[in-house]
């Protein structure tokens, strides 16, 4: 089945306006931002909302701006636009790394931020970077806003923190001192989802960790936040050695699936070998010693 049922559409013109229709077709309504992967699951009949409320007007919701010791990305920024930030190149190098490998420009131009995030694929890439750094969302409804980490946010395969009648409309992320971070993911061929990937966030203060973060895409059936990196390797010096434990950690807390992507041995030593990769190259760059 390649068409999608018949629904109702129609343009929100306020994120208010937006929660509002939420709220009266509660349960039979989508937002649409790019569409690159609701429409798809609307053709394959794995969504059929009644309404869709295209939120692509809401230009106040795209933007990337930095707010105190923090970096604001609204829900409608595009991939492209996270490719293209210098603010996020100077800070989070890691957002660039994954862009350059999500799909293809004709995605990268529609697709978002708020999307891919609210989608929960497990093979999302940007779940797994905003995770690995830790970053808060924020969700809006009838009551208000309230803000969550990305733990809180991830409920489920598809499934996430975002009730019906509300909306994500923004990603922050704190800027600290000694960041580093780096995305590395295996793919079949350019533009397609990983067959494993990692994402690292490092924060080196006077030659030890003093945070970390891991985590992975399409390594099980959810983003997997590998939380025993976190205790091997705060305090620690950032070593070759903790980077090679901290793979074989990553290898076996991930839940990998066979599929046509490849068995579960190959992706587990994959995701081993990417967790090592991501966190020697997030640490060279908290050190400034990037190649
Ligand atoms: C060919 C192809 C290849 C791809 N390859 C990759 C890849 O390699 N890596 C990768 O990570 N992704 C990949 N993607 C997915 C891509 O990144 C999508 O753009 C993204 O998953 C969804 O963003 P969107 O804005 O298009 O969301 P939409 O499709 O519009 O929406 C997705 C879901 O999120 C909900 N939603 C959207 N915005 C909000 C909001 N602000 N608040 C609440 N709910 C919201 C929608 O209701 C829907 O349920 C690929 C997609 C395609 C089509």
């Amino acid at each position: 089945m390649q068409t999608p049922a018949k629904c109702d559409y129609e343009r929100a013109r306020s994120v208010d306006a937006a929660i509002a229709s939420l709220v009266e077709h509660e349960g039979t309504a989508r937002i649409i931002a790019g569409g690159h992967s609701l429409i798809p699951m609307m053709k394959l009949r794995l969504a059929q909302p009644e309404l869709l409320i295209d939120i692509n007007d809401l230009e106040e919701l795209a933007y990337i701006e930095r707010q105190g010791d923090e970096i604001r990305i609204g829900a409608m920024t595009r991939h492209v636009d996270l490719l293209k930030s210098d603010l996020l190149a100077e800070h989070f190098p890691l957002f660039a790394d994954a862009e350059e490998v999500i799909a293809d420009p004709v995605v990268r131009n529609r697709g978002t931020i708020g999307g891919s995030l609210c989608q929960a694929d497990p093979g999302e890439d940007l779940s797994a970077v905003c995770s690995a750094i830790k970053c808060e969302v924020v969700i809006r409804g009838t009551e208000g806003e309230r803000v969550i980490s990305m733990d809180e946010f991830h409920v489920g395969p598809y499934v996430t923190a975002v009730g019906a009648a509300e909306m994500l409309t923004e990603v922050r992320v704190k800027v600290r001192p000694g960041a580093g971070s780096a995305h590395e993911k295996v793919e079949r061929r350019a533009g397609d989802f990983a067959i494993a990937a990692a994402s690292a966030g490092v924060w080196v203060e006077g030659g030890t960790v003093a945070d970390v973060g891991v985590a992975l895409a399409a390594a099980g059936p959810f983003t997997i936040d590998v939380h025993r990196v976190e205790e091997l390797m705060k305090g620690q010096a950032p070593t070759e050695e903790i980077f090679e434990k901290a793979g074989e950690i990553a290898a076996e807390d991930c839940m990998p699936m066979a599929d046509t992507r490849g068995p579960i041995d190959y992706k587990r030593h994959l995701v081993g070998v990417l967790t090592k990769r991501a966190l020697r190259r997030a640490t060279a760059r908290a050190l400034q010693q990037e190649a």
